[in-house]
């Protein structure tokens, strides 16, 4: 008993690095073991976005909020502060999808961390949004940000080319800005070079997170036409070329067989 609590004393003074996807917004989509990590932490650090998401969960700890754009000195904060304390860093959805696990562990890599440093996985807006939608993953899929402030434009154009061409499902992350307005629009007109204007085609804005959730269901030819709808709370799902759309009598649900059909009968 003594031992064992002696060794937990001893990992609290070590400090220790957590960095957490806490899913799509709302509270409920957190995991038990985020939710008590965050519950346990003595720092927790993050966008002000995300940290209002798990407000309800903040009480003690002390909370260092940072805009978007500052994630380097934000990673660089989170280090520093693990080395003797227990330190979390909540990040959107996935934290390996574009998000903080990249950057937080670059910098405790330079700066040989030596403390427990453990990354929690979170749901994705592409599996929170392919929930709303139905069924349109279910096979091989592509994700694909559109934002071109760390990646090349040309790189998103070849991967955009590639992705199309192999007919995978493509899910369309940070699909505009106000910088990058045309993303959107250029990113289309690359996947209907190779994809039907039949293709089923979701889009959805603040997937599970309750407050402002909405989402369209079309297809490549006539997505445009809401173009002005996405913002950067948009994920745009596009299907292959076996995806179709249910005219539920509740709505409509977008489906990708994965093959059953080639080998039963339902
Ligand atoms: N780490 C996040 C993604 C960060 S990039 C994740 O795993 O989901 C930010 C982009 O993700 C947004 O521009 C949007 O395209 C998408 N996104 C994140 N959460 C979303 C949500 N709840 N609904 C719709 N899109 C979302």
């Amino acid at each position: 008993m003594e031992e064992s609590q002696s060794q937990s004393q001893n990992k609290t003074s070590g400090g220790r690095l957590y960095i957490v996807g806490i899913g799509p917004g709302s509270i409920e989509q957190l995991t038990i073991k985020a939710r008590d990590v965050i519950l346990n932490a003595d720092y927790v650090l993050g966008n002000s976005t995300y940290l209002d998401h798990v407000a309800d969960l903040l009480g003690t700890q002390k909370i260092i909020r940072s805009s978007m754009g500052k994630e380097v000195d934000r990673a660089r904060k989170a280090v520093d502060l693990a080395k003797d304390a227990n330190v979390v860093m909540v990040s959107g959805g996935d934290t390996n999808v574009y998000g903080m696990a990249g950057i937080v562990i670059e910098v405790a890599e330079h700066e040989n961390l030596d403390v427990e440093i453990e990354v929690l996985p979170g749901v994705t807006a592409i599996l929170a949004a392919a929930s709303m939608l139905g069924a349109p993953v279910v096979t091989d899929f592509s994700v694909i940000s559109l934002s071109d402030l760390l990646t090349p434009w040309e790189v998103i154009e070849k991967r955009l080319n590639l992705a199309s061409e192999a007919d995978f499902v493509i899910a369309l992350y940070n699909p505009k800005s106000r910088q990058r307005k045309s993303n959107f629009a250029r990113a289309i007109e690359i996947i209907r070079k190779y994809k039907a204007d039949s293709v089923p085609v979701g889009l959805v804005k603040n997937a599970l997170r309750g407050e402002g959730e909405a989402q369209i269901v079309t297809t490549l030819g006539e997505v445009m036409e809401h173009e002005d709808w996405v913002d950067m709370s948009t994920v745009i799902l596009v299907g292959n070329a076996e995806s179709r759309i249910w005219n539920s009598p509740r709505k409509d649900i977008i489906i990708t067989p994965r093959g059953y059909q080639r080998k039963y009968d339902y």
